[in-house]
């Protein structure tokens, strides 16, 4: 016997509806390079996605093929209209990482087969270098009004103000299927072309509800959300969908994500009570205040994601501006969010060693996703806490198969159904996980796993380290022997004994990298994430130092 509830579908659109009806004068305050700050409600940001959605069917796009709408733009007011007016229309809205090698966005532009672009006024140049070779491309839309657009090389460009105001705002949103297509973001993997993971309206609204739950992200109307996470990155963590969902205000900052006297204005000004980034943009801010001698009075929590979250934010975050960090953990083919750090009752009394170290961990479960941890043989390992394994998930927010994936190429899912996310992990009694590794970044020495995030996570916290890498460099007789590569802090005096002793007592003896070398730079991803490749392929014959047996 079926259940006789309403069979109503899981959609975009239906968030839309419900802030337009309940939260219309909820504020969005965005960043542009027009606007030093744009500021208006809800009500009028979805008058201006159903003008978007006019446009979009006079430029001829069409929902019965799920058409794609490339976005090339930083977080602001015109974007979220994008999120909108492109998914409630029944077509796919393709945030494209700027960040990528240009060879890669030409990629996935044309595997996408984006038939317009929706460009930020400062990545055109990017397109100038390949337009030609967009064959699928038939218009660019630059972001602006008439009076900001820039020169350009590109002769064919609309301009996104004049398109909006040759459209009416009433537009009659088509009923869609939840399963249908609305988003659509390539991985920035190392190796090998981006992979497209292509979410549904029922994926984005269930991931959308499970964050926005207390133990969660816990948003609420009362909010002011600043999502430091770049909307043309996995959805700037679903926040476009889940503060409009609970009526929250919503602060988009603009091309200054990584400026800390900007975020501080925003902060203190729009009273934003809660932000979410990866920790190198949380260091900046953090570093813009020691210089600055200020501090942050609004901002309540944050959530810190996309790398591992180092001791120092929690701490400083805490001491300094009383802001709880919560770090969080995901995957672009998570949507992202796999699990996120709040404690369980009673954990906050353990003394405050213990206390940092359960922080330190990635996060527990959220409902709708499930985890594991696997040996080599695929055989499930214990939740004890000291026991890793390869990391694998199942839920309705977790690809099942990439964009018009590469046929030759192994199964995106295991047999039964499990994504493995190529991280190791432990996973304790309390389900709390730790991600101790990317599968490909964990030293194996003497057949034993190091893990290269703690020894990272150990080496920032010495106070003349600003950026530390641990790679695993070939050793004659433990197979791997780890490798710290450092950058110094300015000012620091900091020498290589140092460096080394500075292990002592903080890992366990065998863990003690073989050789520190400073360095002034080390590679990152499009994502900010260390490019372990590129430095294991740096120091492929280096030669570590006869280590006594
Ligand atoms: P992306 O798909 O670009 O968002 O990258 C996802 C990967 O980033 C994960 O598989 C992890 O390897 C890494 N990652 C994400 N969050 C964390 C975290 N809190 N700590 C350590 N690694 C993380």
């Amino acid at each position: 016997m079926q259940g006789l509830m309403m069979d109503t579908q899981l959609l975009i659109t239906s968030i839309l509806r419900f802030a337009e009806k309940n939260s219309p004068t909820a504020e969005i305050v965005s960043v542009t390079h027009d606007h030093a700050l744009f500021r208006y409600t809800y009500s009028e940001a979805f008058a201006r996605s159903r003008k978007l959605a006019n446009a979009l069917a006079a430029l001829g796009l069409d929902a019965a093929t799920s058409d794609r709408v490339g976005t090339l733009a930083w977080n602001d007011h015109r974007h979220f209209e994008l999120y909108y007016g492109v998914s409630c229309s029944g077509l796919v809205v393709h945030t494209i990482n700027p960040r990528l090698f240009s060879e890669q966005i030409e990629y996935i532009i044309n595997h996408a087969e984006d038939r317009v672009l929706f460009v930020d006024p400062a990545f055109l140049p990017i397109l100038e270098c390949f337009r030609h070779k967009l064959s699928t491309v038939e218009h660019i839309v630059v972001l602006s009004d008439r009076e900001h657009m820039p020169e350009s090389k590109l002769d064919d460009l609309l301009c996104y103000e004049e398109l909006l105001a040759a459209q009416s705002d009433s537009f009659l949103w088509p009923s869609l299927d939840e399963k249908q297509a609305c988003s659509l973001c390539y991985t920035s993997g190392t190796t090998g072309n981006p992979k497209g993971v292509l979410y549904s309206h029922r994926s984005t609204i269930l991931h959308a509800y499970a964050t926005a739950l207390p133990d969660a992200m816990n948003l609420a109307a009362v909010d002011c959300v600043m999502p430091l996470v770049p909307m043309f990155h996995v959805n700037a963590w679903g926040i476009p969908y889940s503060v409009p969902m609970t009526g929250g205000k919503l602060v988009l900052a603009g091309q200054g994500m990584a400026d800390g006297e900007a975020l501080f204005q925003l902060i203190e000004t729009e009273r934003v009570t809660a932000s979410l980034g990866v920790p190198t943009i949380f260091l900046a801010l953090l570093n813009w205040l020691e210089l600055n001698d200020k501090n942050l009075t609004r901002l309540q929590r944050i959530v810190v994601g996309g790398a591992a979250c180092p001791e120092k934010v929690i701490s400083v975050m805490a001491e300094a501006h009383g802001v709880s960090v919560h770090h969080g953990w995901g995957m672009t083919e998570m949507s992202p969010m796999g699990v996120i750090n709040t404690l369980k009752p009673s954990m906050d009394e353990l003394p405050a060693s213990e206390v940092m170290r359960l922080r330190l961990r990635q996060g527990r479960g959220l409902f709708g996703v499930e985890i594991k941890i696997t040996d080599d043989e695929d055989k499930e390992l214990p939740w004890d806490g000291h026991t890793f394994g390869a990391l694998k998930v199942r839920g309705p927010w977790v690809c099942m198969d990439y964009y018009r994936s590469d046929p030759d190429a192994s199964p995106t899912l295991d047999t039964d159904g499990w994504f493995n996310t190529g991280d190791i992990a432990t996973i304790d009694a309390d389900g709390f996980m730790l991600i101790t590794d990317r599968s490909k970044d964990v030293i194996k020495s003497g057949g034993e796993w190091i893990s290269s995030i703690e020894l990272e996570n150990t080496a920032v916290n010495h106070p003349g380290v600003l950026e530390a890498a641990v790679i695993g460099v070939s050793h004659p007789k433990w197979s791997e022997r780890p490798l710290l590569l450092v950058i110094k802090k300015a000012d620091a005096e900091l020498s290589k004994q140092d460096m080394l002793a500075w292990f002592e007592g903080k890992v366990a003896s065998w863990w003690v990298p073989d050789a520190v070398e400073f360095v002034t730079e080390l590679p990152h991803t499009a994502t900010g994430k260390l490019q372990k490749r590129a430095l294991r392929e740096l120091y492929v014959d280096y030669v570590l130092p006869q280590t006594p047996e």
